[in-house]
């Protein structure tokens, strides 16, 4: 375990390190460095693996076996090489399912050319109707991106859940509260005892709320609650960034930075508190080294959120 945690640690420097350079783009997304490192197929259990690079850019999911590939997430790059390029070093089989988390750049960016080889799309209603218009995301005050080309959409969505009977699993994929957008999935793999927690559940920085999107950080508290509950003392946690993957004592860390975040702003709201008092508190002191290091998303982006929503 320790052994692990080191490992994390050095990789967050580096994605620390690349978000600085990224912050510098027009994009704003913060994560894209000229030439990306590959992606590659991690082992979590049983059939399912994360796909990930050293940076964590928006992790994504697979199940293999002889039913063909499903897939959570779709990356930011719009090609679809690097998926299936990594994808080969552990299966022969094609994809056949996608599954989009949510609705953000870094996680459907390849859904067009995939939908074009064939690969069906799911996603919750939300995230088919977010793709009609030009998607914008929280970072830096909100930055917009081109609505998504019409093969990029879901083809088939559901408004609470569905389930895949595949590679002998059942799959689950379902809606959870409002929390890091409005239309966030789970996928749960119950044989493998995995869950993709998609960008509800990150390891390596404050939670992004976005609420352009339908977030809450209410919601991605109960969100975090229900992740727990599901989980048992072998379930493996695929985050939606930060590198590899964890288990319930994962979850848990984050809960409490959660939950610690909400009570003191909401200590300092019954106060009195305006946001300027908050921020000049600085109520996430502790917590900054360990979940602020990304410059794009501070503690200074995220409380203004948490203000809003509890002072209300
Ligand atoms: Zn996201």
């Amino acid at each position: 375990m320790s052994t692990r945690i080191t490992v994390l640690c050095s990789l967050v420097a580096v994605a620390a390190a690349t978000l600085l350079v990224g912050a510098r783009t027009s994009t704003g997304i913060g994560a894209q460095p000229a030439t990306p490192p590959p992606l590659e197929a991690i082992h979590v259990a049983g059939d399912v693996y994360t796909l990930q690079t050293p940076t964590a850019q928006g992790n994504l999911g697979a199940l293999i076996g002889p039913d063909g590939v499903l897939l959570v997430d779709a990356q930011f790059s719009a090609e679809s090489q690097p998926i299936l390029d990594a994808l080969a070093a552990v299966t022969d089989e094609s994809v056949r399912f996608l599954i989009n988390t949510h609705i953000h750049p870094d996680h459907i960016g390849a859904n067009a050319e995939l939908a074009n080889q064939g690969v069906l799309i799911f996603a919750h209603d939300l995230v088919r109707e977010q793709m009609l218009d030009p998607i914008r995301i929280p970072r830096r005050g909100g930055v917009f991106f081109d609505q998504p080309p019409p093969e990029a959409r879901p083809v088939i969505t559901y408004d609470k859940e569905v389930t895949f009977h595949v590679n002998g699993e059942a799959v689950r994929s379902f809606l959870v509260p409002p929390s890091h957008t409005g239309g966030d999935s789970f996928v749960y793999f119950p044989s493998a005892d995995v869950l993709a927690a998609g960008d509800v559940f990150r390891t390596n920085m404050y939670p992004i709320v976005d609420v352009h999107n339908g977030g809450t950080f209410g919601g991605l508290i109960e969100a975090t609650a229900l992740a727990i509950e599901m989980s048992g003392p072998d379930t493996k946690i695929i985050p939606g960034h930060g590198f590899g993957f964890t288990d319930r004592d994962g979850l848990d860390e984050v809960y409490g930075m959660l939950v610690d975040i909400r009570d003191r702003v909401q200590t300092l709201i019954d106060d009195g508190a305006s946001l300027d008092d908050v921020l000049e508190a600085r109520p996430t002191a502790h917590l900054d080294e360990r979940w602020g290091s990304v410059p794009s998303w501070t503690a200074a982006d995220l409380l203004p959120i948490v203000y809003a929503e509890y002072s209300n």
